[in-house]
């Protein structure tokens, strides 16, 4: 527990108002989106990067452990205090800083919400591609610590392809900027790319400069039902390898589209074995002929209703059956396993297949959905985990699953990080050299280790 004077520099930091130590508070920011809970001793709303800076001083000089947080939607437990101390929360700086129509870009506080971004750069004609499906409530600065993906990463990447520039607090209080508003710029080691994806282990994001597009004309969604989930599998391969990359890709198993049936009211036929939301954008006439031959290509793989939204209000209802999965999930089983690996996507229909394997070998009911068009699966364990031996069969589970996402040259995370729960599996992937060089970094940027300790390496 942190001690009266050490409350007292921070309130002095922060102001009174911003600075907590009630139960309420400390089980609020206890949690993320993983089923662990971990109370901080204090939390702490900073205002500003000054503030944060003086906040880190202080933590190195008392040794208390800082855990940067936004909205605490992380699938990994990147943001729980696993060793007390602050729960530093982001939600103060929540401004967008300007949206330059000029050079396509904009400059963002990290608090600020993922959608509420997008939206103020739609509402210019511009895009900001990265779409969590968390865009309601996750923030900026919590997409860049994570390299959030989402549905349209198929055709236009994933967060770090759109950070150019950062502000951050290191973790011993300096405060640096990173990259900057250029579309170009090799002046030294490429920082920015080192922080986006670090999890709140390197430093805490406290501004961030982000390249725009233009908004696409416009776009088409359609809802394909397959009897099989080899015949989505399948599809997915033929729409890719017919030289159309769809804006999303995202796919649906069995198992998924029973789960939304029992917790919404969406209507999906019986015979539904597995679904893909493919959606097109362009112009006009271009997403017209794209929706058309993809109408074609599915048709001889085992289709048994396509859905083709006509306005944005059916688009927004096909998607609706997409953002439902994750609660959804959760309503029909709270204790699941949430994995997030990713192949290349020639490998997807082997690596299902795999799965499959497993789960009836296992006798474990494994639920697979996610985004098909770039191999990243979204592999959900569904156990009972007060059921003896239920832990075990998911962890060994877990392992196969891993072992055969690498074999077929993929990776054990695509976009929900490494955080608490899969730093046992690091050794998996990375080779000692390898991590060895990424403790180094940590080291030197925090030889104290008081910024996020226990996360991405065990030993921490
Ligand atoms: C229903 C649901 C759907 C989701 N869908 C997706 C999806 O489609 N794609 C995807 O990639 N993820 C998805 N996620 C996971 C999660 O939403 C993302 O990882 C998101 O980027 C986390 O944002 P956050 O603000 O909640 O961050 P938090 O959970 O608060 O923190 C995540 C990590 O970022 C660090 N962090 C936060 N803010 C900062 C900062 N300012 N500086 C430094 N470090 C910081 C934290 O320490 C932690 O390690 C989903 C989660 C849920 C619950």
């Amino acid at each position: 527990m942190l001690d009266r004077r050490i409350l007292r520099l921070i309130q002095d930091i922060v102001g009174e108002a911003y600075v907590s130590t009630t139960d309420s508070d400390r089980l609020c920011y206890s949690y993320d989106a993983t089923q662990r809970r971990h109370r901080p001793d204090a939390v702490v709303w900073p205002a500003d990067a000054e503030q944060i800076s003086r906040l880190l001083k202080l933590a190195n000089a008392e040794q208390i452990p800082v855990y940067p947080r936004g909205a605490g939607s992380g699938f990994s437990g990147g943001s729980l205090p696993i060793q007390g101390g602050l729960a530093l929360v982001t939600t103060r700086l929540n401004r967008i800083l300007r949206i330059d129509q000029e050079n396509l870009i904009a400059e963002a506080e990290p608090g600020v919400v993922t959608e509420d971004l997008q939206q103020a750069v739609e509402a210019l004609g511009l895009f900001y591609p990265p779409d969590p499906a968390s865009l309601k409530f996750s923030t900026l600065g919590g997409n860049v610590a994570e390299c959030a993906g989402g549905p349209r990463c198929v055709k236009y990447g994933v967060t770090k392809d759109y950070v150019l520039g950062l502000e951050v607090v290191l973790p011993q209080g300096d405060i640096i900027r990173t990259g900057g508003e250029t579309m170009k710029g090799v002046v030294g080691y490429d920082l920015t790319k080192l922080l986006v994806g670090s999890e709140g282990t390197l430093g805490v994001i406290t501004r961030i400069i982000l390249k725009l597009l233009p908004l696409p004309e416009a776009k088409k969604t359609l809802l394909v039902l397959f009897d099989s989930i080899d015949g989505a599998a399948k599809a997915v391969a033929a729409v890719i390898g017919a030289k159309i990359i769809p804006a999303t890709l995202e796919f649906m198993d069995a198992t998924t589209i029973d789960c939304v049936r029992r917790a919404t009211d969406l209507e999906l036929p019986a015979a539904a074995r597995a679904l893909l939301i493919i959606e097109v954008d362009g112009d006009a006439s271009s997403i017209e002929i794209q929706a058309g031959r993809i109408e074609q290509i599915v048709a001889p793989l085992g289709v048994v209703d396509i859905r083709i939204a006509a306005t944005a209000e059916e688009s927004e209802a096909l998607w609706q059956v997409r953002r439902s999965v994750s609660p959804s999930l959760r309503k029909v089983n709270p204790d699941k396993f949430n994995e997030d690996i990713c192949v290349p996507r020639s490998r997807l229909p082997e690596m299902i297949r795999i799965i499959e394997e497993i789960s009836a070998r296992l006798q474990i009911p494994i639920i697979n959905f996610g985004h098909a068009g770039d191999g990243n699966i979204h592999v959900n364990i569904m156990v009972d985990k007060a059921e003896p031996g239920q832990k075990q069969k998911a962890e060994q589970a877990i392992e196969e699953i891993f072992a055969a996402t690498l074999k077929l040259g993929g990776t054990i995370s695509g976009e929900h990080g490494i955080g608490l729960t899969k730093a046992p599996y690091i050794p998996l992937e990375l080779e000692t050299g390898a991590v060895a060089c990424m403790k180094a970094i940590k080291q030197a940027l925090d030889p104290n280790n008081i910024l996020n300790p226990g996360k991405i390496f065990l030993e921490n």
